[in-house]
């Protein structure tokens, strides 16, 4: 990154920060809380850890680059889950909150050798920048989660295409690439319109899921773990959020409750491709 990169970076960060940009979960409108703040450090930082991942810090260089987005012969447009006959799923984040809440649950997933995929929103990276190479560093994957999460299916073309671009464009100059997927805000499924603006975006499918956590209500890392496990198959997508301390407290159960039945959780693209 130049450093006439890195002081645009700085000053959109100041000006997300400055408009207070916080926001809503994936599902529909009024299924979400904001953001739990956990006080504190990390519960363990990985020594190899750069300084750069650090909550406020940003990065010295593009990240590792990200997995392109590409089409998946055989897969829908709009895809909900992988195959019903494999031995994995896929854990898939809505990408906003605290950093170190952010981290604590790419940490746990690590411990456990998980891999998550991670649909960052745009103006959390220009809060975060390091964030993005935080979730690359740890072997996962990152996408479009739209630029400010609003209600995308009811906003007219031109603002939904914005939507769409304008994180694109943090996603490439952060990492170097559009990042590997797109989901829709505030709704599970795209409409046929969003999937159309999302493919002239550059993304040939838009990540659905066909299991919702309901974490975003903050209804405790127990009931998280129970709908989870409840609700999972082998080739589930599993829609999740960072940045609340119940599910990063959920996590560890989840995996070892996947490990039970034979299930690996992997990214998005080991699942389907
Ligand atoms: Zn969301």
């Amino acid at each position: 990154m130049t450093s006439l990169d890195r002081r645009s970076v700085l000053r959109v960060a100041a000006s997300a920060v400055a408009t207070g940009a916080l926001g809503s979960g994936c599902a529909p409108a009024g299924t979400d809380s904001p953001a739990v703040r956990t006080p504190g450090a990390p519960r363990s930082g990985r020594p190899s850890a750069p300084d750069s991942a650090r909550p406020g810090g940003v990065p010295s260089a593009p990240a590792h680059a990200a997995r392109p987005p590409t089409r998946v012969p055989g897969m829908p447009v709009q895809i909900e889950h992988g195959p019903r006959d494999g031995h994995a799923v896929a854990l898939t984040f809505h990408g906003r909150g605290d950093p170190r809440t952010a981290t604590a649950l790419l940490d746990e997933a690590e411990r456990a050798g998980a891999r998550v995929t991670v649909l960052a929103i745009g103006d959390w990276l220009d809060e975060q920048p390091a964030m993005a190479r935080r979730i690359l560093d740890g072997g996962h994957e990152l996408g479009n989660h739209t630029m400010h999460h609003r209600n995308i299916c009811a906003l007219p073309a031109d603002a939904a295409y914005a939507e769409i671009s304008r994180c694109a464009e943090r996603l490439r100059t952060l990492t170097g690439t559009i990042g590997s997927w797109f989901r829709p805000s505030q709704a599970q499924r795209a409409t046929d319109l969003v999937t159309r603006l999302a493919r002239k975006a550059g993304y040939p499918h838009v990540l659905s899921y066909d299991v919702d956590s309901l974490d975003a209500s903050d209804p405790g890392a127990p009931a998280v773990r129970r709908t989870v496990l409840d609700r999972v198959r082998p080739g589930s997508i599993v829609s999740l959020h960072l940045g609340h301390a119940g599910t990063v407290a959920a996590l560890p159960p989840i995996l070892d409750g996947l490990h039970r039945r034979g299930l690996r959780a992997v990214t998005t693209t080991e699942l389907v491709t």
